[in-house]
């Protein structure tokens, strides 16, 4: 049994991390940001694969205005990661993120940082400090003459004050080395002098299978110890793989359960043309009842679901009062809305018993017509019901507002 060192607990948006919650996996998406189908569709895919938290760069004005539409329609907490420019960290809140990440090697400037504490306080979004020895603050670096471990934990230090300075203290820190036993060495030195809750990673740890050995040598290290919160595997490779083998690692260390059904849902928003949380209740009761070894989404309307859960072996989107059943993306089915949840667990033990290929070629010809044709009237009926473009308009503003 790891007995875990004690820290504070932050929440980033509904996932607590710290003081005595489950050690969380997180991951980055690889897409830009302004694609905001294409980012979704894979913040679902991680989600699949084991993530809690899922990271997006937050990098120019259109990244930040994709957050706003992205954020809505996540099924988790949403991280903006934030560098050299501190009014994107700004537009970010505006976007409605659940977190943010700084780099102070990057963002350095005492007051900027402290204007994005006292937004993000506001709003009760925390903050991870994250140091990260390839870029570090150049006068630390001249100071040390290297990223050595005690520069990596001055540079967390010193951006801590900043925050606390504004009473800020949702926090959590990172101190990420490509070099294995500095990463490590960095975070025990870190875990001694502060009580914030730790992100463990090796960053830049390249493709597996020398980045997974890397990641497990330096974040399973840490665990072991007590040490960590909530770990990122940082891959070169599809970021599925980095969230799936974060969750395995945590699984084989006993941190986590063994996954059984792998039920996904969005989290609702101002399209949606059926109660998400009741259909997810009956979906997940059944489901496990059935216990099918499947990952399945449950989607409150077919103009978007499909194609955000197309990773999903299986899922349900609601639209004018039909349930569209999709398999991978492809909507095989159509069905009264009061049967769908019915037609879910009927197709899912199909799908079990036969397999993806046949289930495809089983499809009804016409359904993806079908749900076209609802995604098209409920676009027509509903137009900008997120206020996507205002939200959009405002983010802009924050971003490029002087000085
Ligand atoms: S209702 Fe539709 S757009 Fe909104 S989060 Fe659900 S699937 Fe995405």
């Amino acid at each position: 049994m790891i007995e875990r060192r004690p820290t504070r607990q932050i929440h980033v948006g509904s996932v607590p991390v710290g003081g005595g919650a489950q050690v969380t996996v997180q991951s980055m998406t690889t897409t830009k940001t302004a694609d905001v189908d294409g980012t979704l569709a894979q913040v679902y895919a991680l989600t699949g694969a084991g993530a809690d938290i899922v990271r997006i760069t937050c990098n120019d004005v259109d990244a930040a205005q994709g957050l706003a539409e992205i954020v809505p329609r996540s099924p988790v907490p949403i991280v903006a990661d934030v560098h050299f420019q501190y009014k994107l960290a700004l537009a970010a809140l505006e976007a409605g993120v659940h977190a943010l990440r700084l780099n102070p090697g990057n963002i350095r400037n005492e007051a900027h940082i402290k204007e994005v504490a006292r937004a993000a306080g506001e709003r009760g979004v925390p903050i991870r400090i994250g140091v990260n020895g390839g870029s570090l603050d150049k006068d630390l670096l001249a100071k040390y003459g290297s990223a050595v471990p005690a520069a990596l934990v001055e540079s967390a230090e010193t951006e801590i004050h900043y925050l606390e300075d504004v009473g800020f203290y949702d926090i959590k820190i990172s101190v990420k080395h490509s070099h294995v036993p500095s990463m490590v060495e960095s975070y025990r030195l870190l875990s001694q002098r502060v009580e914030y809750p730790l992100h463990l990673g090796v960053t830049e740890a390249g493709p597996p299978p020398g980045g997974l050995i890397k990641s497990v040598a330096g974040i399973a290290t840490l665990l072991l110890e007590g040490i960590g919160d909530t770990i990122r595997f940082s891959l070169t490779a599809d970021p599925v793989e980095e969230a799936k083998a974060g969750r395995q690692l945590l699984e084989y260390l006993g941190l986590r359960e063994r996954a059984g059904l792998d039920l996904i849902a969005c989290p609702s928003c101002g399209r949606a043309e059926v109660d998400v949380i009741e259909v997810v209740k009956e979906a997940q009761r059944r489901l496990e009842e059935a216990d099918l070894p499947i990952q399945v989404a449950v989607m409150g309307c077919v103009v978007n679901g499909p194609g955000e859960a197309r990773e999903a072996d299986i899922g349900i989107a609601a639209g004018r009062g039909k349930g569209h059943l999709f398999i991978k993306g492809n909507v095989v089915r159509v069905v009264p809305e009061a049967e769908m949840v019915d037609a879910l667990l009927d197709e899912a033990r199909k799908l079990v018993e036969e397999g993806v290929e046949a289930r495809l070629a089983a499809a009804d010809g016409v359904a993806e017509q079908l749900a076209a044709e609802a995604a098209e009237e409920i676009l027509q009926i509903q137009g900008d019901v997120n206020h996507t473009e205002e939200r959009r308009a405002r983010v802009a503003e924050v971003a490029k507002s002087s000085p």
